[in-house]
């Protein structure tokens, strides 16, 4: 069930990335191919191609969780979701917090974030 959710989030975050991987990894092996190096190519190709994939797609599921909780719905299940805000302790140097809590899906996270109310 879980995997399921987590496999239908990832896949429109994922195909931008596929796309970035190969425009790059098209690019990286012409200019291997046009400095005389065609075995390095494909090599080179494939390196930059998986590099720029993982970078992308991280950056994609980052924002789109980001979105969502910003929306105030679940990244995993799109259900309302209630944000909860604890105010750092009075006189604590350490963070407010955070909380994002799903009791559709078991979705937790949890964030350092200091509002105006924690410091007054
Ligand atoms: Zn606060
Ligand atoms: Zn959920």
């Amino acid at each position: 069930m879980t995997a399921l959710h987590l496999g239908r989030a990832a896949l429109p975050a994922l195909l931008p990335a596929l796309f970035a991987g190969a425009a790059w990894a098209l690019a990286a092996s012409r200019l291997m191919h046009r400095a005389g190096q065609d075995e390095a190519a494909l090599a080179a190709a494939l390196v930059v191609a998986l590099a720029v994939a993982v970078t992308t797609s991280r950056w994609a599921v980052h924002e789109s969780t980001r979105e969502a909780l910003a929306a105030g719905a679940c990244p995993r299940c799109r259900r309302a979701l209630l944000p909860e805000h604890v105010h750092a302790a009075e006189g604590a140097l350490g963070a407010g917090l955070q909380l994002w809590e799903c009791t559709a899906c078991g979705y937790r996270r949890s964030e350092a974030l200091t509002c105006r109310g924690c410091r007054s």
